[in-house]
């Protein structure tokens, strides 16, 4: 089924108004790989902000894994993104000085699942990305890529059926982008659907579905 549905979607900014996305209709479906890829100022992270429910449309309708988002407190909206939703960035946003471990068990923080639990699944899933050798690492002591694939396990831990990429391969070197790469075309082969924003059509290219973006409209 559909898991990202936008319809005539907007977002103003300022006064007089700016429209940052200025009516975008687009359909994702469980289970797909697609970058939304456009250059800078085009609106991608605004897209970025209202698929992952940190933002919401000023005009136009977003559901999110079947949720009208306009139905939804801001607590309803965070619950969404606890459970729902993982989130990796270009910057990997991991916690200096905590170990790879800690920084992964920290995807659970709000869940309510105790501590031990959470280590636990921390090592499965650094297992899954590979890291099961760099569990207690800390990030000075990883490579770029291994930063991200511990922000990527940190993102899956909680099995969310969508997962949202910032470009995930911004800062890697071309060698780590594409170990990342080979690693969300893996979490989707497991099941996540998997969204990636980028100004980098390198990347895109390697993905299966390209949703193109600039100034604010979908155009391919
Ligand atoms: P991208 O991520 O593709 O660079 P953005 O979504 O950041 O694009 O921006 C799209 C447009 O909306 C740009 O013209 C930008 O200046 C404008 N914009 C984005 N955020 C704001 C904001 N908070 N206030 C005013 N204008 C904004
Ligand atoms: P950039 O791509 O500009 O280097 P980031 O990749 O760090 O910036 O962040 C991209 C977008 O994600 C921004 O819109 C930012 O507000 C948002 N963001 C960054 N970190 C978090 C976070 N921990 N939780 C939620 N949103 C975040």
């Amino acid at each position: 089924s559909t898991i990202v549905s936008l319809e005539d979607v907007e977002r103003a900014y300022g006064e007089p108004p700016v429209l940052a996305c200025a009516g975008v209709s687009l359909s994702i479906e469980e289970g797909e790989l697609v970058a939304i890829v456009g250059p800078s100022g085009s609106g991608k992270s605004t897209l970025l902000n209202i698929i992952g429910t940190l933002d919401r449309p000023t005009a136009g309708v977003a559901r999110i894994d079947g949720r009208d988002v306009a139905g939804l407190d801001d607590r309803g909206l965070s619950a969404l993104r606890a459970y729902r939703i993982g989130f990796v960035f270009q910057q990997f946003h991991l916690a200096e000085g905590v170990t790879a471990v800690d920084n992964v068990a920290d995807g659970l923080l709000y869940t309510g699942v105790r501590l031990a639990e959470r280590r636990r699944r921390a090592v499965a899933a650094l297992e899954r990305v590979g890291l099961g050798h760099r569990l207690d690492h800390r990030p000075h002591q990883l490579s770029g890529g291994e930063r991200q694939r511990v922000a990527i396990a940190r993102a899956v831990i909680g099995d969310p059926p969508l997962l949202l990429a910032d470009e995930p391969t911004g800062n890697l070197d071309s060698v780590s982008g594409a170990a990342v790469v080979e690693l969300l075309h893996e979490l989707n082969r497991q099941g996540t659907t998997i969204v990636v924003i980028t100004h980098d059509t390198g990347l895109a290219e390697r993905l299966p579905r390209r949703i193109v973006v600039q100034d604010g409209r979908v155009i391919g």
